[in-house]
């Protein structure tokens, strides 16, 4: 069955020819994207995810392109139409269709997309009991990363080099202070027991994985500390890991060739997977 995909009213299979080529998505990649999770027919994380869309459209002056209701009747029918109970759901709003010019006096309708694929959460469980190798990367990115902007060049250039060494993910830094993942936020676990990752800023997305995971650590009486660390730092942790809405939390095994402790996952990670697994099941809406 050909996957169906949902661009400016209508529903189409994904292969169609649904964008004008004066997208200003296409052309200046002038817009931003959200990607939710859907298990067993729930949104995981949907306020926070829906929320930060909302942020990030208003951040680049993009007028939404429609409500929230109208936003979900569309993704409960991208879901329906792909027969899809576990999926990856991907919107993504631009400025719109104009004439090729940099500037932009007469607003257009916003462009609105919404496309989803499988989601496999087992696969995803068998990946974080192995763990992932992460692979360090200069954060040549825009200083504003706190926006969800489809403008990703440099991590999808450090997400493909970290592919080719072996690698799961790019871990970004600069001048040595971790950031962030190419696709995640990156944490780890010091001598103490607690657990760091960077703090908000606009250095970093602001995960809601991230912010839920924070959570979920608290809950379990963990100390976090929102607080930048070296590589060495984290090269010399007793845990890394990652989270994002389509990682859920991954344990980091190593950094570049460096394994963290044994080179195994660590009991905080997996802790908090298995913790925030849960909360997202028992906070789960319907599209
Ligand atoms: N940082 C970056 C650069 C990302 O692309 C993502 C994935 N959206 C994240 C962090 C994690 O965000 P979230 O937990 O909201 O998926």
């Amino acid at each position: 069955m050909a996957r169906i995909a949902y661009a400016n009213g209508v529903y189409a299979p994904i292969s169609a020819p649904m964008i004008c080529a004066e997208d200003r998505g296409y052309q200046f990649s002038d817009g931003v994207y959200e990607v939710l999770l859907l298990v067993d027919g729930l949104l995981w994380d949907a306020p926070g995810h829906l929320a930060r869309w909302q942020r990030s459209l208003d951040e680049l002056e993009i007028a939404a392109p429609m409500s929230e209701p109208a936003m979900r009747s569309i993704i409960r029918q991208v879901v329906r139409r792909n027969r899809l109970r576990n999926a990856l759901i991907y919107m993504q709003a631009t400025r719109g269709i104009m004439s090729r010019n940099h500037v932009y006096p007469q607003p257009a309708a916003p462009s609105f997309v919404v496309t989803a694929r499988p989601f496999d959460l087992s696969a995803s469980h068998a990946k974080a009991e192995k763990g992932v190798k992460l692979m360090t990367a200069p954060d040549i990115r825009w200083s504003r990363a706190d926006i969800k902007s489809i403008s990703l060049l440099p991590n999808v250039l450090a997400k493909e080099k970290a592919r080719q060494s072996g690698a799961a993910e790019a871990m970004f830094h600069r001048d040595g202070i971790v950031t962030e993942g190419g696709s995640t936020n990156i944490w780890m676990v010091d001598d103490h027991g607690a657990i760091r990752t960077h703090p908000l800023s606009r250095r970093i997305l602001g995960g809601i994985t991230r912010a839920s995971v924070v959570q979920c650590a608290q809950e379990m009486q963990m100390t976090v500390l929102e607080d930048a660390f070296t590589l060495d730092d984290a090269k010399s942790a007793r845990e890394v890991f990652i989270t994002s809405a389509t990682s859920l939390v991954i344990p980091a095994t190593h950094i570049d060739e460096t394994p963290i402790s044994d080179g195994e996952p660590g009991p905080v990670a997996t802790a908090l997977r298995e913790s925030y697994e849960r909360y997202c099941r028992n906070t789960g809406i319907c599209p």
